[in-house]
């Protein structure tokens, strides 16, 4: 569903994004067409289009003619237009990746460590960020995201147990971020960031009503409405892991008994010692109960799986659609399978944190700017 543009005198920042997304989402297109979809006449989107070439974010270029006359100028992203550092924190480790506009990983890098503290994190950040910048010296650099595992600010849940980072609460994530690079900074769960980038460099080019499973350590979700990740009240709306599924089941670190992570997830699958095909079969019920409850609550196009479990167990949890039970997904018209694989892999987190920084510039949908405020598209900020 293509958003329109506006008339209104504030709305012209609002209008470069609507263009920009429209490119992004369906390039190579032609400046009619994007005029046609977004409900602006072709002049505006002509003058938008003039605008965004000169600060290169849009490049227009011409196939070669086939027969007479002169084939259309279309137009597409330019990847190189701008960057932005995207960083995954996981009780296994960190990592960090400077990606393109168009969610190329241009550089990354990993380090091992178990249950990094905030300190060793940061030194370790503060070595590798500089190396990352410098791999596009010239590079419009937009900000930088961190992604980790969620729910924040939630006392018996954040920051207790094996799926989440002890001893980083209170701890000025944003400031130390900005204070090693100078960028604006961005935090998110790392679900979060794992749907924002799969909605904006991956699955999100085709749907967009969907539930996004994320296997971290532990099971996360984010429900994508009408393109837009739903973050809830406190921004924690992603906590499917800690959905009560066994009464009187095995004890959480959340205080409850018997949640879903405790069953599903790589956590999981590590207590039990199980070979992965027999660990598949034991959580089958309960992964095929979670997939109902995800339907009937949403009636999502379709359930993606992603997330830093290997291909092979999300690629069996997806078999696992043969037995599931009935739902509101049998409906009729229905167009996608009720459950699909998203192979991004570490790389979808770390382009989702990324996304973070550039999804303001990239789409209205995420970040609007208010009127009279300074645009980060009028120039950005040079390295
Ligand atoms: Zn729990």
């Amino acid at each position: 569903m293509a958003l329109k543009g506006t008339n209104q005198e504030f709305g012209r920042p609002y209008n470069r994004r609507i263009v920009l997304e429209s490119v992004r989402l369906n390039s190579p297109t032609t400046r009619g067409e994007i005029a046609a979809r977004v409900g602006l006449t072709v002049q505006t989107v002509s003058t938008i289009v003039r605008e965004l070439e000169e600060q290169n974010y849009l490049v227009s270029f011409r196939e070669n003619p086939k027969g007479r006359g002169l084939p259309p100028s279309l137009l597409r992203l330019n990847s190189e237009g701008g960057f932005a550092i995207g960083v995954h924190l996981t009780p296994l480790g960190i990592a960090a990746a400077l990606v393109d506009l168009s969610g190329n990983v241009v550089a990354s890098r990993r380090r091992a460590l178990t249950n990094a503290s905030p300190d060793s994190a940061f030194r370790i950040l503060g070595t590798i960020l500089p190396g990352l910048l410098a791999a596009r010296p010239e590079g419009r650099m937009l900000g930088i995201g961190m992604a980790l595992p969620g729910p924040f600010g939630v006392e018996s849940m954040s920051f207790v147990g094996p799926t989440t980072m002890a001893g980083w609460e209170n701890v000025t994530i944003r400031e130390r971020l900005a204070e090693i690079t100078g960028l604006p900074s961005f935090l998110e769960t790392d679900m979060a960031a794992a749907a924002l980038g799969e909605q904006l460099y991956g699955l999100g080019k085709r749907y967009s009503e969907y539930y996004y499973l994320y296997f971290g350590v532990g099971l996360g979700g984010a429900l994508v409405h009408e393109g837009r990740v739903i973050r809830g009240a406190g921004g924690n709306a992603g906590e499917i892991g800690h959905m009560p599924v066994v009464p009187g089941g095995e004890p959480c670190p959340c205080g409850n008994r018997g949640c879903l992570e405790r069953y599903v997830s790589l956590d999981a699958w590590r207590r039990s010692g199980q070979s992965e095909a027999d660990w598949l079969q034991t959580v089958a019920p309960i992964f095929r109960n979670t997939i109902a409850t995800i339907e009937n609550l949403f009636d999502p196009q379709t359930v993606v799986l992603g997330g830093l479990a290997s291909a092979s167990v999300l690629d069996g949890l997806a078999r696992l659609e043969a037995g599931l039970p009935n739902t509101v997904a049998a409906r009729r018209g229905r167009e996608a399978p009720r459950i699909i694989v998203s192979h991004g892999g570490e790389h979808a987190v770390l382009r989702g944190a990324a996304a973070l920084a550039v999804s303001s510039v990239l789409s209205p949908r995420f970040g609007l700017m208010f009127a009279g405020e300074p645009d980060v598209l009028d120039g950005g900020l040079a390295a």
